[in-house]
């Protein structure tokens, strides 16, 4: 509910509930305060904020002061400014006085308030203080002379992040920050988010890689998006002499209002790196080494290849596998060029084997498949979050803040997942049921729902089909059953049923835990059934959220990089679709036979059928099932081109490697988890002669006698408003304005999507399921006795193409490593950092041992960063098309 204040004379209206400091600052009146962070808990600590309000005996803290009623506040007098000036100058009596050579000097806030206090000399002189340095490293110089004890580190630490990595320490004078037991931060809980560096007021918390390159009216900043996580926060890039020197959280951003994790504040080293590819590399045998090239010769080479294989075989014996970490202009080019110029659907994309059951599922029971909420629904809205199949804190760090900020406002928290992740820590309700068995779980859920009727009797009945027929089957289905298999106990279950069915609003957030499996599209369908019965959808904070990896999954998808669809998720073999793409590109004819996806073009490379493989900034060689098969696939095609920034695993099997811009140095959008297109700003120049993606594609449609007579990237984008209606309104020049909007748009007018299916759904009524719970594949047996399931960490990033050259990442990460629950590991006299080889049907692996209670006895967690692929299998979920990664049968034993 709105409240008036009266400010210094001047109208001003907030929410009831809101600070004076937050209203304030919101009506554009500044008020001084150093402890205060927006986002964090306020404390009232530094006293700057104080404010005189009428009525009131006593000045008032600004920053905890809440407005229930109208108020007159007076923000400056005299007698206030007297106070702030006392404040800053006893801040100044322990403070160093080297601004003039301080890395954060014209950043500093305490620098800004002496100079707007008039403080020349010191007035106070006391014993300054001296802190023995910390070290910070990797990546945070750790200053602590300059310490002004504000406590906003702290609190970040503690509120947002969840790690209390840091606390104060000592008392009076001694009073100090401390990580863990005194020690280097590298040896505390810290997750090196820089979440402490961006808060810090002061120059006692910096970045490593800024020190010495200059201070901040040195640099140019750029705002442009975080390259790693669906996410998709904004960032502020620090750049001199076309180098990148720091990144900070961007305050202005829709998505973390200047959060960041580890990757997106500190992970940009491999922009610079030397290995980066700067001249397209070509050789005409596999046994000889590439040659540095001209891109007309590496074009033409390639045009020369793909005209042969495509008069000879058929343009479906060509395929292409896009990338996720690409713009959506790159990827609507590439699945353009593969279906206009070479005609065939033989087009894909790693979506494929993280999401694709999402898409299919929903498809089938909504009509559409994207996260129907947004994620500031969640912070603010949502009463009761289901965490399943995801380890939100180390994937999508910025949304795990997000959820710690929902349960402060009161929401609860249920995990459902076979690992005790870092989220577990602070749910009202942790289940770790058996791996494989979500849809025992799920049906379990739905029953009691049924049972108790806790269904929402309208939803149903206005905005469903299928009740009747689901009431009946679920009769059948057996709680007792479920309890055995899955091994959670019927009343945890009933509770998180009636939890869920009764909150306001609840949501469920899933990722690879529940798409990555045979029965993939089951999963999800039978996450979807909870949200109809319930009619926890179609509302604000209430839906289904499906949290992207990367960070431009959702546009690639979105850009029809899907062997099935044009687009905007328009099927292929429609009609329709046809007659709209050939009128739009021009052309007579477009293939309509839905093509191979991800795994089986790998496979078609193995049997012979596909002869020319292109792939754009992926690396199946890390990221696809069963590597060993992948490797002998791309020995086996018959030309390979690789398009990327670094010589990656696949790359160095290739024909022709291409070399790409990275973010840092190309324009565009990306679509981060919750539908929202995000401009991308060129920060710095191209590495040597590499190109954006979109451009050498277009350059090579040309070759082929297709002008693309694109200008720049941003006729595309328009492109795409014209190509895929939930794009519509999303033009160039919105997106050039600084607009930041979520689809579906359908219109320039639109201000685009937040809560999706508020009225029907795509397919006009929802659709629920009947699945019946089917095994995982491969199950332990006596030769391979134990489960293998794979997984993200928080300091690496998917094959580590990028963060594997960073090597403040690689100090946190770490050698390879697998972790096994502590009595297995008891079992097998295996202590923490022992070598052992796990192996399955497929291959095996060297690592050193980490022992662990967050899995149970009888499984083994590998990173997929780390080659886990060699291992897994690659059975398909027969819908989705997605493979198992997440269980497979494996064995481990000790080495040296
Ligand atoms: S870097 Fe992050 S985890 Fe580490 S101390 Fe700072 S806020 Fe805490
Ligand atoms: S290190 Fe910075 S943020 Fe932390 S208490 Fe000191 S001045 Fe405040
Ligand atoms: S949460 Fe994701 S998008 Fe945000 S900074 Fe981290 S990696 Fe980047």
């Amino acid at each position: 509910m709105k409240v008036r204040l009266l400010i210094n004379g001047k109208e001003c209206w907030g929410q009831r509930g809101q600070t004076i400091l937050q209203i304030a600052r919101e009506n554009g009146i500044e008020i001084p305060a150093l402890c205060y962070y927006e986002g964090l808990l306020p404390n009232g600590a530094c006293r700057l904020c104080l404010v005189e309000v009428k009525g009131e005996k006593k000045l008032v803290t600004s920053c905890s002061y809440p407005v229930e009623k109208e108020i007159e506040v007076i923000t400056e007098t005299p007698r206030i400014n007297q106070i702030r000036k006392t404040i800053v100058e006893l801040l100044l009596s322990d403070h160093p006085y080297d601004c003039m050579t301080c890395e954060k000097s014209g950043a500093c806030l305490l620098e800004k308030y002496a100079y707007r206090y008039g403080i020349k000399t010191p007035r106070y002189t006391g014993e300054k203080r001296k802190v023995i340095n910390k070290q910070g490293a990797p990546f945070i110089v750790r200053d602590y002379e300059k310490c002004i004890l504000c406590g906003r580190c702290v609190k970040v630490c503690r509120e947002l992040v969840g790690v209390e990595a840091i606390d104060f320490s000592g008392r009076g004078f001694q009073t100090r920050i401390v990580s863990g037991f005194d020690e280097d931060l590298k040896e505390s809980e810290c997750v090196f988010c820089g979440n402490c560096v961006q808060v810090c007021p002061v120059g006692a918390l910096r970045e490593i890689q800024a020190e010495g390159k200059g201070r901040t009216w040195d640099f140019t900043k750029v705002q442009t998006i975080c390259p790693y996580c669906g996410v998709g926060c904004g960032i502020e890039v620090s750049v001199r002499d076309n180098h990148i020197v720091k990144i900070t959280g961007w305050n202005e951003s829709l998505v973390n209002k200047g959060y960041l994790c580890v990757k997106g504040k500190f992970a940009f080293d491999y922009v610079a790196h030397p290995e980066r590819l700067k001249r397209p590399l070509l050789r005409k045998d596999r046994k000889d080494r590439f040659l540095q090239v001209s891109w007309e010769e590496a074009l033409d080479y390639i045009r020369e290849k793909f005209t042969e294989i495509k008069e000879k075989h058929g343009p479906d014996a060509l395929a292409g596998l896009a990338s996720a970490k690409c713009t959506n202009e790159d990827n609507y080019l590439f699945q353009k060029l593969f279906r206009q110029v070479i005609k065939t659907n033989n087009v894909d994309h790693c979506a494929r084997l993280c999401h694709a059951a999402t898409i299919h599922g929903l498809v089938q029971t909504l009509g559409s498949a994207a996260m129907t909420n947004s994620l500031k629904e969640i912070e603010d809205i949502t009463d009761c979050i289901i965490v399943t199949g995801t380890n939100v804190f180390e994937t999508q760090p910025v949304t795990s803040y997000l959820i710690r900020k929902a349960i402060q406002r009161g929401a609860t928290l249920i995990v459902i997942d076979p690992r005790y992740t870092r989220m577990a820590e602070i749910a009202k309700i942790n289940l770790q049921p058996r791996i494989g068995t979500d849809v025992l779980v799920f049906n379990a859920l739905a029953k009691i729902i049924v049972e108790e009727r806790l269904y929402n009797q309208e939803f149903v009945e206005n905005r469903v089909e299928g009740f009747e027929e689901f009431r009946n089957w679920i009769k059948n289905f057996s709680l007792k059953q479920a309890e055995k298999i899955a091994g959670l106990s019927i009343e945890s279950l009933r509770e998180v049923a009636r939890i869920y069915a009764t909150s306001k609003a609840s949501m469920i957030l899933w990722s690879m835990g529940i798409t990555q499996h045979i029965t993939g599209t089951d999963n999800v369908m039978v996450l979807s059934n909870l949200a109809l019965l319930t009619g926890q959808i179609g509302k604000p904070g209430a839906g289904l959220a499906p949290l992207r990896g990367q960070n431009n999954v959702q546009g690639a998808c979105d850009m029809g990089v899907l062997a099935e669809f044009y687009p905007g998720y328009q099927k292929t073999e429609k009609k329709e679709t046809l007659e709209k793409f050939r009128k739009l590109w021009d052309v007579e004819e477009l293939p309509a036979k839905p093509g191979l996806t991800v795994v089986e073009i790998i496979q078609g490379c193995y049997e012979g059928k596909i002869k020319g493989l292109y792939i754009m900034g992926e690396n199946p060689l890390v990221s696809d099932p069963d590597i060993s098969h992948v490797q002998e696939a791309l020995e086996k095609v018959n030309f390979l081109v690789v398009q990327d920034i670094f010589l990656t695993e696949t790359a160095s099997f290739a024909d022709v490697v291409l070399p790409a811009c990275t973010s840092f140095e190309k324009e565009g959008t990306f679509t981060n988890t919750e539908r929202r297109v995000q401009k991308l700003t060129r920060c710095v120049e191209p590495s040597g002669e590499a190109k954006p993606d979109w451009e050498i594609i277009k350059n090579l449609a040309g070759k082929f006698g297709y002008q693309w007579n694109y200008q720049s990237v941003w006729d595309v984008t328009d492109e795409i408003s014209a190509a895929a209606p939930i794009y519509a309104g999303i033009t160039a020049r919105r997106i050039c304005l600084g607009e930041a909007i979520q689809w579906p748009c359908p219109e320039e007018k639109h201000s685009g999507t937040s809560t999706l299916h508020v009225e029907k759904f795509p397919r006009g009524k929802g659709l629920l399921k009947c699945i019946d719970y089917q095994q995982p594949f491969e199950l332990p047996d006596q030769d391979y006795p134990f489960v293998l399931t794979t997984g993200r960490i928080i300091s690496e990033y998917h094959t580590r193409t990028m963060t594997g050259k960073v090597a403040g990442l690689q100090e946190i990460t770490g050698e390879p490593f697998c972790l096994i629950n502590h009595k297995d590991a008891q079992r097998m006299k295996l202590k923490d950092k022992d070598r052992v080889e796990v192996s399955s049907r497929r291959g095996r692996l060297r690592l050193v041992v980490r022992k662990t209670d967050t899995l149970s006895e009888g499984v083994i967690f590998i990173p997929f960063h780390f080659l886990a692929n060699i291992l897994t299998h690659s059975e398909l979920d027969p819908v989705a098309r997605i493979p198992e990664f997440k269980i497979c049968a494996c064995q481990i034993r000790k080495v040296q």
